[in-house]
């Protein structure tokens, strides 16, 4: 009889224990400020710091919200808002220039509760244009606008607009001014209202190559996942070209189904590959773990294509999951009850 209780007794604890397991953390989320050309002998012990601390403080504003119950779409619009605040990171002030010379900016995000999106591409005069892409969600029939329309759609929404000069910063221009060199292309003039050519922060800033696009995935506590994306594209873009982070199922994707994507890398190969789309699908259709379904795609799928770059990805169940071909991506993750990490190069954890 007492085999018989010991036997029951271990039997209920397994099962306690397992479905412990199974519960996942209540809210989590999962940042990216860029993949690229990141390593650890290029980067200074000040700008180490400088980016480990930034991703550290964009994780816990989105923590933030979440903590208190709010929405992962609230808290990626926080978190993105900040980075797109933030000079060191290629999105909003800090962008990367077109060959013509503009910061002409791109974002999107996703609600996986419902499957709505919102995406803004080559807007100039949105301060946020995060906060823009979920006013598209949110308050027009349509997904996808472009241009002075998107700017235009923002105003009547009453989003912050700024002088295009807003988003200049010395260490993009001088960027922009390397790559047209070598491509032999024309320099356009400095733009107009640009700040003189001593920045304060542009030596701390890590020239990651030709791009560094933001991303947020998050989990709230209602079960729900989203994802958003914004950047500035890559250095010296020519002819309105546009890249994958406003494309939805290319950048950004997110389905309460399935999982929540972000990606950054030369969006011209994330377009081809639905990047965001096909990690979702894997783990939709053939329930492949999140980490597995990312390095199928950007380890096999986009590495095999020669393109480069990476993702960050969250299931309602609570995985998180990262995965990049470069060798770096600043990243971080926080979820409840879990410690903060946070990475820069491959090796980190
Ligand atoms: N994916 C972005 C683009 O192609 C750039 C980046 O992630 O750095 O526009």
């Amino acid at each position: 009889m007492r085999g018989l209780l010991a036997l029951v007794a271990a039997v209920v604890a397994v099962a306690v224990s397992s479905t412990m397991a199974e519960a996942g953390p209540k809210w989590a989320i999962v940042v990216h400020g860029g993949a690229g050309v990141i390593e650890r002998k290029d980067l200074t012990p000040e700008q180490d710091k400088a980016y480990r601390a930034a991703m550290a403080r964009v994780t816990e504003a989105g923590a933030a919200v979440l903590r208190k119950g709010g929405s992962a779409l609230d808290a990626i619009e926080a978190a993105i808002r900040f980075m797109e605040d933030d000079p060191l990171f290629n999105a909003g002030r800090g962008a990367v220039f077109a060959a013509d010379g503009r910061n002409e900016l791109d974002s999107s995000i996703m609600d996986g509760r419902t499957l709505a999106a919102g995406a803004v591409a080559d807007v100039t005069r949105t301060r946020h244009p995060i906060s823009l892409a979920r006013a598209v969600m949110e308050h027009s029939p349509h997904v996808f606008l472009v241009g002075d329309g998107a700017d235009a759609f923002a105003k009547s929404r009453g989003l912050e607009q700024v002088d295009p000069s807003f988003f200049f910063t010395e260490r993009r221009w001088r960027s922009l001014v390397r790559e047209l060199e070598e491509q032999q292309l024309p320099i356009p003039p400095r733009p107009p209202g640009a700040p003189g050519a001593s920045e304060a922060r542009a030596a701390l800033a890590h020239d990651e190559g030709k791009h560094g696009t933001v991303g947020v995935v998050a989990l709230d506590e209602h079960g729900d996942i989203a994802a958003g994306t914004s950047t500035g594209g890559t250095t010296a873009k020519r002819w309105g070209r546009v890249g994958d982070s406003p494309v939805i199922g290319a950048g950004t994707y997110a389905s309460n189904a399935a999982c929540a994507v972000s990606a950054t890398g030369t969006g011209e190969y994330f377009i081809r590959l639905t990047v965001a789309r096909t990690i979702c699908a894997l783990v939709q259709y053939k329930g492949m773990g999140l980490q597995a379904a990312a390095d199928e795609v950007i380890q096999k799928e986009l590495t095999a294509m020669q393109g480069d770059g990476g993702v960050i990805a969250i299931a309602p169940d609570g995985q998180m999951a990262w995965s990049f071909n470069t060798s770096g991506m600043y990243r971080a993750r926080l979820a409840d009850g879990q410690p903060l990490v946070v990475g820069i190069y491959k090796d980190d954890p």
